[in-house]
């Protein structure tokens, strides 16, 4: 089925204790349709670049099968950039820049093509520009997910908090989701949240894996003990990519189906931080992603057992 991602396609230029990259292609938009392009061929992008974002970048997506058609190139702007730093505890990251540029002003426009879109993965974005894409689709898409990030909590949360009540599910870190609802604790804080207007709550953990919330149920899914984690950068848009393409591969949106679409997004993370920005997510393979998945359920599968 299709997918429909609107979030920053973007210049990125990260710092971790493994190395540097000056301005490489990032972007929530971009990870989530890499990741999401090894389980649906129909995904599509909503978004806008400068003038100076090169032509082979936009080329990669296109390669990976990613329809095109909704990424506007504006003359005379800047591509969205951002930088950010990782200190050995890879948890935590600084945000060294922000550079809203072309989408400061950003009203996009989603393409007739596009109005189809059975699955709607609205990445990091301004919470405007969110809602904006909802407003345009004709007929509601079967689910609507939404990611966002402390800068707009910060900077737009009347409009954030007007985004989330138009979505079936949110996905935030475990920081964001103690900002948002001003609570410690992470069922505490999913309670409050949920009151938002979401039907499903993801808290992402980092290397600590993954809660998914909904009513009064619960599931956890751990994230791969990795050796070595080169950049984290793009985790969570490769867990959203994954979660959505699963989901949208199987067309079946329920908390079971979502615990499967959890794993699936922990699977895509991992590889994303296993190399600098996209490099591995770029290529993958269903084997080599099959096998992964499999390492998840060594990982966490135990039988049943009687405690008497
Ligand atoms: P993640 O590591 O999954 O949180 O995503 C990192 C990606 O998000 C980077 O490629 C950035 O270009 C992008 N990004 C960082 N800050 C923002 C922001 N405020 N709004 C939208 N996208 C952002």
């Amino acid at each position: 089925m299709s997918l429909l991602v609107a979030g920053t396609v973007a210049f990125d230029a990260i710092e971790t204790p493994f190395g540097k990259t000056d301005r490489i292609i990032g972007g929530a938009a971009t990870y989530i349709s890499l990741a999401a392009s090894y389980f649906t061929s129909s995904s599509r992008i909503v978004s806008a670049v400068g003038e100076d974002f090169p032509p082979e970048y936009v080329g990669l997506l296109k390669d990976h099968g990613i329809d095109t058609e909704g990424l506007e190139i504006k003359k005379g702007e800047k591509s969205f950039f951002w930088s950010g730093k990782y200190e050995v505890d890879m948890n935590y990251r600084e945000t060294l820049a922000t550079e809203l540029n072309v989408i400061e002003n950003y009203h996009p426009v989603v393409p007739d093509s596009y109005q189809d879109s059975e699955f709607l993965m609205l990445g990091n974005l301004l919470p405007d520009v969110q809602i904006a894409v909802i407003e345009q689709l004709v007929s509601r898409p079967r689910l609507i997910v939404l990611d966002t990030m402390n800068y707009w909590i910060e900077n737009t949360p009347a409009s954030l908090k007007k985004a989330i009540s138009m979505v079936d599910v949110l996905t935030i870190n475990d920081s964001e989701a103690r900002q948002l609802s001003g609570e410690y604790s992470l069922p505490r804080a999913a309670k409050k949240i949920l009151t938002l207007g979401p039907e499903y709550l993801i808290i992402k953990k980092g290397e600590n894996g993954a809660l998914l919330f909904s009513g009064n149920k619960m599931f956890f899914a751990p994230a791969l003990p990795l050796e070595d984690v080169f950049d984290p950068t793009g985790a969570g848009d490769s867990f959203a990519g994954g979660f959505m393409g699963y989901l949208a591969k199987i067309g079946e949106v329920n908390f079971e189906s979502m615990k499967n679409a959890i794993v699936t997004g922990a699977a895509m993370a991992s590889f994303c931080v296993e190399k600098f920005g996209t490099e591995n997510l770029v290529n993958l393979d269903k084997t080599i992603i099959y096998n992964r998945i499999r390492q998840f359920s060594e990982l966490i599968r135990f039988s049943d057992m009687e405690i008497k």
